[in-house]
């Protein structure tokens, strides 16, 4: 199990913030339904990234941010 795999099983059926930068898809994800359509929005909006998920804007903004 690689670091996301173990980051989304430790998250799934619980509270989601969504994007840890700007919360994005935190309503969405804690509304859906089921857990295939949390992760179904979680796949297409948010990264696993350095330890956090962010969403693609916030991510633009990190990988920016270090490529100075
Ligand atoms: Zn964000």
């Amino acid at each position: 199990m690689d670091e996301r795999e173990a980051s989304l099983e430790n998250y799934m059926g619980g509270w989601w913030d969504g994007c840890s930068q700007c919360s994005a898809w935190c309503d969405e994800i804690n509304d859906a339904e089921t857990d295939e359509k949390k992760q179904q929005i979680i796949d297409e909006n948010l990264t696993h990234y350095a330890g956090v998920w962010l969403c693609e804007d916030c991510l633009n903004d990190v990988k920016a941010r270090e490529e100075g």
